[in-house]
């Protein structure tokens, strides 16, 4: 499962890459970031990626989503902006980055929604949940993308853009990341136990932090919203990725090494708290 030639990024890499806050920055230093998710069914889902975006350093996060859902959404994050997805231009909204696909639903809406966004949107990209679903008969949009494009799968999610079983990818999860990152020239964070991150140029980093508590609903929307904020605030790609599962899997691990969880009650909000007691412990 970890060979020796993909290196393993640990406390160490981030405390020597995790990036700065300097006294005199203001909220635009930051960045501005989209999410875009969320459906009648599903209002959750978008509700933890921004406020995860948010806790992570985010300078300013916008999410895209229903009338309906608007309300609800910013009571948990009164700190956000919002649009109603009808109304989202994504040629003339200049943001640093965007993340779509979490909670959106899979309706013929959704998925026109998820195409003009790929299309559109001139920025860094990640692709979540129904845009991953939406990908897998639309895998040739990836490569007309000029801007970098984030792919956020877990396995089985992955095995379905592969088109083999979750077994099979499971036994050569490496060898799968690397040739789908360089065919489709994407950022690919494989998710999972260990999760394996490959950029298109096919270097690979593995996060072996994280613990099965994590292992429920949400957990995936938080760890989106992380690495949209990394995203947000520049530095190189694959750094600020590999930097943002690392947050993730430390915030679940600090929360019940400290008792304040356990593997069996901890919910995807609690890694709110998480996130931040994960910060405090670099100087
Ligand atoms: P999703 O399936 O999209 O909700 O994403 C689940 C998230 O939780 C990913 O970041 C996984 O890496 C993480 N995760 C799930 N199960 C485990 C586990 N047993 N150990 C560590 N991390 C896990
Ligand atoms: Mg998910």
């Amino acid at each position: 499962i970890k060979p020796s030639f993909v290196q393993t990024w640990g406390r160490n890499n981030v405390q020597a890459t995790l990036p700065k806050r300097k006294r005199f920055a203001h909220k635009g230093t930051f960045g501005k970031g989209l999410v875009i998710g969320g459906s009648d069914e599903m209002p959750g889902s978008v509700m933890m990626t921004a406020r995860a975006a948010l806790r992570s350093g985010a300078g300013l996060i916008t999410i895209g989503t229903t009338r309906q859902n608007i309300p609800a959404i910013a009571s948990y994050v009164p700190e956000a902006t919002y649009k109603t997805v009808d109304e989202m231009d994504f040629l003339s909204d200049q943001y640093t980055s965007v993340a779509v696909g979490m909670g959106l639903g899979r309706t013929e809406k959704a998925f026109s929604l998820i195409e003009q966004v790929i299309r559109q949107v001139k920025s860094l990209l990640l692709l979540d949940a129904d845009a991953l679903y939406y990908l897998k008969q639309n895998l040739s949009l990836l490569k007309e993308r000029e801007y970098p494009t984030v792919l956020t799968p877990h396995a089985g999610e992955m095995a379905r853009l592969l088109g083999i079983t979750t077994e099979r990818l499971l036994l050569k999860p490496f060898t799968y990341s690397k040739a789908f990152a360089k065919e489709y020239n994407v950022h690919l964070v494989l998710k999972g136990p260990f999760t394996i991150i490959t950029n298109p140029q096919g270097e690979q980093f593995v996060i072996t932090n994280g613990n099965v508590g994590l292992a429920k609903g949400g957990s995936g929307d938080v760890l989106a919203g992380i690495l949209l904020s990394f995203m947000m605030q520049g530095a190189c790609l694959i750094t600020s990725l590999c930097n943002g599962c690392w947050i993730h899997g430390a915030s679940a691990d600090h929360l019940i090494e400290n008792g304040r969880y356990s593997k069996y009650d901890l919910l995807a909000t609690d890694l709110m708290e998480g996130i931040g007691s994960v910060f405090h412990t670099f100087s």
